[in-house]
């Protein structure tokens, strides 16, 4: 079976996260004819997270992770930092089993914030590993409704959390946009690019990182074959952790179940001590919208603010320099309304980056042809989904059995979309419709 890799990564803008860091050491293409007892396809949180555990796993065997890009480019590197740990969407009290399926995906979260934790403080990753928790923010009564219906959700978990009026949002974030918060404590706040290239810098030895080389064409047999331009890697079995460009390979049954959408983020340059005394509030924290529609928000403790909103179907699994710069301008639109009292701040950098979603919030996890297993698809939560899919496909892979294996194992699996166009123009409808709704809260 023959797969060809028509979609490889793009530009997608300048990710102020990766750009801030230091030039990365030289990269490592893959040249010439190489051979591996596994190889990983793709070095964002999954890839990196299935090959480390790979290798802790069978410290003897040669485990090939290979990436189109530098490691921390791609939209692992591009994301807004929040590792949560608790599911946006809390069912728990409105409809009965619905308690079980959020208490999974928790622990699944949780688990992969310990196996992370570990790691980093194991590693001395400096990637700015906060523990604060995150805030959720609402502007107007739909966005209060959500809250409130959140906090209900916690209440039926027994999960903390904390209510914050107008005042408390105003002490923390130094804007009185917020009419309403809550704050819970699980969530962790990371440098996105930073814990990439850390993760990719202290990989097992028995682990070789490939970067900078496309794959374009796959055979699927024994052993697989990647072709790249300058290389051929072959490999007994093979990990799949290109997540969003997983959707074209129809011949593994992804094609018409998990789709690429993009969302954007901007960062701006660093406060002046002036407009951060204007501003007020607390040195760091991290917002995210009770409205999903709305807008995310992280104040750096490096004076600089990051927005992140707007969600696109883009099945080419790219972000053109117009969508970007529309997007731009919905950022400073979104800053404004936030931070009057910053007028003159502009935003250094805006990027788009792939998320892989399915229409149930399911997972194609587990081994879809003989020795290809797919680590793909976190429906939008790579940081944690990512992390424990990329460990857990490693542990199924080699029958290491947990009860987090056994979690992630009664994950639904995607439902099949609707054709195209009927497809893109549900998806697209569907976006523009939530958007609106989300009226100020954007
Ligand atoms: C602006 C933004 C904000 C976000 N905020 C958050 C957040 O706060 N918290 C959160 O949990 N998630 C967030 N996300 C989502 C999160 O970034 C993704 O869910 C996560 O990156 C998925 O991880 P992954 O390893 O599965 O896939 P990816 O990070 O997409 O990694 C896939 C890798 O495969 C490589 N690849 C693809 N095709 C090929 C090929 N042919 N050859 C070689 N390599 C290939 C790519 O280069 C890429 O590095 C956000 C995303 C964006 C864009």
């Amino acid at each position: 079976m023959q797969l060809q890799c028509n979609l490889l990564p793009q530009n997608d803008g300048r990710c102020g996260w990766y750009d801030t860091l230091p030039q990365p050491p030289a990269a490592t293409p893959l040249r010439g004819k190489a051979e591996a007892d596994w190889v990983v396809l793709g070095a964002g949180l999954a890839g990196l997270a299935a090959a480390r555990r790979l290798a802790e796993l069978q410290p003897r065997k040669r485990i090939a992770l290979i990436d189109a890009r530098r490691v921390g480019f791609g939209a692992a590197g591009r994301n807004s930092g929040f590792m949560i740990d608790l599911p946006h969407d809390l069912a728990s009290h409105s409809y009965t089993g619905a308690r079980e399926t959020d208490l999974r995906q928790i622990r699944l979260n949780r688990g992969a914030i310990v196996y992370m934790r570990d790691i980093v403080q194991r590693c001395g990753i400096q990637c700015d590993w906060q523990e604060k928790g995150k805030l959720h923010g609402a502007v107007e009564p739909h966005g209060i409704r959500a809250l409130t219906s959140f906090a209900k959700g916690l209440s039926a978990l027994d999960e903390p959390y904390h209510e914050l009026d107008r005042q408390a949002m105003k002490r923390i974030t130094g804007t009185d946009f917020y009419s309403a918060g809550l704050r819970t404590p699980g969530a962790v706040l990371v440098q996105p690019a930073a814990l990439c290239r850390g993760l990719g810098a202290t990989l097992p030895a028995n682990v070789q990182l490939y970067e900078d080389s496309p794959v374009r064409d796959i055979t699927i047999g024994a052993p697989h074959t990647l072709i790249t331009d300058q290389g051929q890697l072959k490999a007994t079995k093979m990990i799949l952790a290109n997540n969003a460009y997983a959707a074209q390979f129809s011949q593994l049954g992804l094609k018409g179940r998990i789709l690429p959408v993009y969302t954007y983020g901007s960062l701006t340059r660093p406060l002046t001590p002036h407009e951060q005394d204007a501003l007020g509030g607390e040195e760091s924290w991290g917002l995210i919208p009770s409205d999903p529609m709305g807008t995310t928000v992280r104040r750096l403790s490096n004076g600089r603010i990051c927005i992140r909103n707007s969600f696109t179907y883009n099945p080419s699994v790219s972000a053109s320099a117009n969508r970007l710069q529309r997007v731009r301008t919905s950022h400073c639109r979104s800053f404004e309304k936030r931070f009057p009292m910053l007028p003159k701040v502009d935003m250094e950098y805006t990027w788009g980056g792939a998320l892989c979603v399915s229409r149930n919030g399911g997972t194609p996890f587990g081994e879809i042809k003989p020795g290809v297993f797919s680590a793909v698809c976190q429906n939008g939560l790579g940081l944690t989904r990512g992390t424990i899919t990329g460990k857990l496909i490693a542990e199924y892979a080699l029958g290491v059995e947990s009860e987090l294996l056994n979690d992630m194992l009664q994950q639904p699996k995607p439902i099949a979309n609707p054709p195209e166009p009927l497809l893109g123009l549900g998806v697209r409808s569907t976006l523009a419709w939530k958007e609106w709704q989300a009226g100020i809260e954007l």
